[in-house]
């Protein structure tokens, strides 16, 4: 308690303290806002609440991950497992998963990918005969997302005539009818899509007083991080469950709201005060976060907002480096200067990669950072952008074993029924379309009854469909009795999905095949790591969801030290001590198709708070004088956010000055760079299950360093070594220390405390344990 207490100062310990009632913590950045979210929730327990009482809501599972570790320091892993954290995506998709019955979903159900949705929305445009010039599919799906998560239902639709008028007046009169077909087939393939993990749970509770209720008094104590960024759908959640306690503690700062454009109201931090008896507010000025210099150009620049709370942000940090202003030429000089100036400031301070980010507005800027870092040998990480499970080959393999968990799910079924080729072509199944209609069935179910239905469908093709249902049926069965990665091995090879890969022969096609593999290996890390754990079962669906609900910052990261590179709206949250806000220019940063209104203006200013109070100890911004736009070379002017910064916080470096950072050879000044350090030569776009990336270098590397892992010494010549206290090394948690050991010879187990992912408790026949 005492230990608790001491890391926070007295405007922080308030809101810890208060045990109960509605409470808000309004503050700007780096003023602790999470650290007393955590702190909060270890003190509740302290107090003795139960774990299993309390539901924190987090911007990504990651951070709900590291607050977890945070906690189980202080009241014991063991404790701090059992508290539910997460996303609100994740943490309701688990419920609905058990309650999802009561509105006619199975407990296998599938979650549609935005891309799963629009290739759904596109073929219901096209069967509804529709021109798709103007029923855009990316358009009318952006629509109905935010008829979702305004909780505007079919019905509600329909009810509303403004709404109809609006669509009819945008030559759209039957988007309506788009909508509720889009809800049907999604609801008669067991799917859900993303908005309705938000919209379905609010259904869900209100409908079923008694499901809610049992919510209710399961979560007694209820926080949520970034509140700012929660939309409609996710505010009337949090309401309904608080509502028999109101036991809420919220925390957000109405400067870093930034998903407006998406949805977010920030009355919802406006009225919370209303919605609620007696809420106690709580303000932290105090930011532990960034020098003098960052926190006061961030404050000047955030008086330019007219809406806004007033708040008070100092801190007691030294002054710091200026930040610095730096203009090139080019997009490529702008990136030759942020990889130069990484390269010597980690020579000459002695740092990490980590230690570094670069953000942009848009994730089309990486291209230049990867090349210029790339050419300095400087291994980096990309956030967002195209993900590894986005990747075709992947999502088809992964639609074979969605098939085999929901054989319902039209989406995957539709992707590889004939793929690879096995001759059903378009017309079979537009016909299959049509005759699941009539007798209201899944395409799937029409398709194991294919025999015996009158359907319009020549002999041979049905023996076609015969052959692939059973080749399901026999995976399915295989899925029964076998582990997820063992069913996937197979579904690759059966399929003939490599096969088809092989034949292509193209760089392309080896590097896909080289992707299905880093799958598979992926997998079967994801199915040995369920099995050292006590407790976990490791389904095939579990794996699923997984995957489907990994936000862009939760992969798994590699040990190797990386320089960070992200858009803006990904950083929220997270601090770096050496950031380069690159692109400072206007209409890109304020966005040009954000400039029409002021409240658009003011949240491309508040992105831009976010993104300066992301350092700690120095802040780089750069712009260009032409940027390749559209492809045509442009003139581009600075962003106005440079001037708004007051000038006593800038160095504005002069051309003159930014000279010694043209291409120099880094062994002249420094001597040879140290080779083995600099590992990533190519580009790392989106991240596979465990790996960094998947290119080809990559995995030539990856294969050699398996038979050495292969020979490292193994946890059974271990046994009896290994002791309380000691610390070790797991190929997939990382670095930890062994809490306990229960059991004996074949059935010993450890409990280890991980330093990032918690507490586990491995099964030591099966766990990869090195002794540090
Ligand atoms: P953001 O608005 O960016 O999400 P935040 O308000 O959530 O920021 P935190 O991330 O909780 O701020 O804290 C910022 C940094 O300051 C963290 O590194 C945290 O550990 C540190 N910090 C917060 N409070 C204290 C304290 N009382 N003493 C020392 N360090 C602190
Ligand atoms: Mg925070």
């Amino acid at each position: 308690m005492e230990a608790l207490l001491a890391g926070l100062n007295e405007a922080q310990r308030a809101p810890v303290l208060q045990k109960e009632g509605a409470m808000m913590v309004i503050a700007g950045a780096g003023s602790g806002k999470t650290r007393v979210l955590t702190m909060r929730i270890a003190h509740l327990m302290q107090q003795g609440v139960d774990a299993f009482n309390i539901l924190s809501l987090t911007f990504t599972n990651k951070a709900a991950r590291e607050m977890k570790t945070r906690i189980g320091t202080i009241v014991g892993n063991s404790e701090a497992k059992n508290l539910w954290m997460g996303t609100f995506h994740s943490v309701f998709a688990k419920i609905l998963r058990i309650e999802g019955h009561h509105l006619g979903f199975p407990p296998n159900f599938t979650i549609y990918d935005s891309q799963d949705s629009q290739r759904l929305i596109s073929t219901i445009i096209k069967e509804m005969g529709l021109d798709k010039d103007i029923y855009k599919y990316k358009q009318v799906h952006s629509r109905i997302s935010s008829f979702k998560n305004s909780l505007i239902t079919v019905k509600a639709y329909f009810q509303n005539p403004e709404l109809m008028e609006a669509d009819a007046m945008a030559k759209k009169p039957r988007l309506g009818e788009i909508y509720k077909e889009y809800v049907d087939r999604c609801f008669k393939a067991g799917a859900m899509d993303f908005d309705d993990l938000l919209l379905r749970t609010n259904e869900l509770l209100a409908r079923f007083p008694e499901v809610l209720a049992k919510y209710q008094k399961r979560f007694q104590y209820i926080l949520v991080d970034e509140y700012q960024d929660t939309n409609h759908s996710q505010y009337l959640i949090v309401k309904a469950l608080a509502d028999r306690y109101q036991n809420i503690c919220v925390v957000g700062d109405d400067s870093q709201s930034i998903y407006a454009f998406r949805g977010a109201n920030i009355n919802n931090i406006l009225n919370f005060q209303r919605d609620y008896d007696d809420v106690k507010v709580y303000r932290l000025e105090q930011n532990y976060r960034s020098t003098k210099n960052i926190v006061e150009a961030a404050n000047s620049v955030i008086e330019h907002n007219q809406t806004k709370l007033d708040k008070v942000v100092w801190t007691a940090n030294d002054s710091g480096p200026k930040i610095v202003v730096h203009r090139s030429l080019t997009d490529g000089e702008e990136g030759r200067y942020v990889a130069s100036n990484i390269f010597e400031t980690k020579m000459n301070q002695q740092l990490k990669h980590s230690d570094f980010a670069i953000l942009y507005r848009t994730n089309a800027q990486s291209r230049a950072m990867e090349d210029a870092l790339r050419k300095r040998e400087i291994p980096y990480r990309i956030f967002g952008g195209l993900s590894f499970y986005q990747r075709k080959e992947i999502k088809d393999v992964l639609a074979y074993l969605r098939i085999l968990v929901n054989p319902n799910d039209e989406e995957a079924l539709k992707r590889i029924i004939n793929y690879p080729a096995r001759g059903i072509g378009a017309t079979t199944l537009d016909r299959l379309t049509i005759a699941s209609k009539q007798y209201n069935r899944s395409i799937f179910e029409v398709m194991e009854n294919i025999q015996h239905l009158d359907i319009n469908i020549n002999n041979s093709t049905k023996n076609k469909l015969y052959n692939f249902v059973n080749m399901i049926h026999s995976f399915k069965i295989m899925s029964e009795n076998q582990d997820a990665f063992a069913v996937a091995e197979t579904v690759a090879r059966k399929t003939g999905l490599l096969q088809e890969l092989k034949k292509d022969g193209t760089p392309e096609g080896i590097a896909r095949i080289e992707n299905i593999e880093e799958l598979l290996n992926g997998m079967r890390d994801f199915v040995e790591g369920q099995k050292e754990i006590a407790d976990a079962t490791g389904s095939l669906t579990e794996f699923l969801e997984d995957v489907a609900l990994a936000t862009d910052m939760d992969k798994e990261v590699d040990d190797i030290d990386r320089v960070s590179l992200m858009t803006i709206h990904l950083a929220k949250g997270l601090e770096f001590p050496y950031v380069y806000i690159v692109g400072m220019e206007e209409d890109l940063f304020p966005s040009g198709m954000s400039m029409n209104t002021r409240s658009e203006l003011e949240e491309e200013r508040r992105l831009f708070y976010v993104a300066l109070t992301r350092a700690e100890k120095q802040a780089y911004l750069t712009y260009t004088e032409s940027r390749y736009r559209w492809g045509k070379l442009i003139d581009a002017e600075p962003s106005r956010f440079i001037e708004e910064i007051d000038e006593q916080y800038l160095d504005i470096q002069t051309p003159m000055d930014t000279y010694r950072y043209k291409p120099m050879i880094d062994s002249d000044i420094f001597g040879e760079p140290d080779k083995s350090k600099l590992r990533l030569k190519k580009p790392v776009s989106g991240t596979p299950p465990t790996m960094g990336k998947p290119s080809e270098e990559q995995l030539r590397k990856l294969r050699k360093l398996r038979p050495q892992a292969a020979s490292a010494p193994q946890t059974d010549e271990l046994n009896g070594k290994l002791q309380k206290g000691m610390h070790v090394e797991h190929s997939r948690f990382g670095r930890g220390q062994v809490l306990n050991l229960e059991g004996a010879g074949q059935d010993q187990k450890a409990e280890i405390q991980f330093q990032t992912g918690g507490i586990k408790k491995l099964l030591l026949r099966f766990a990869k344990l090195k002794i540090l």
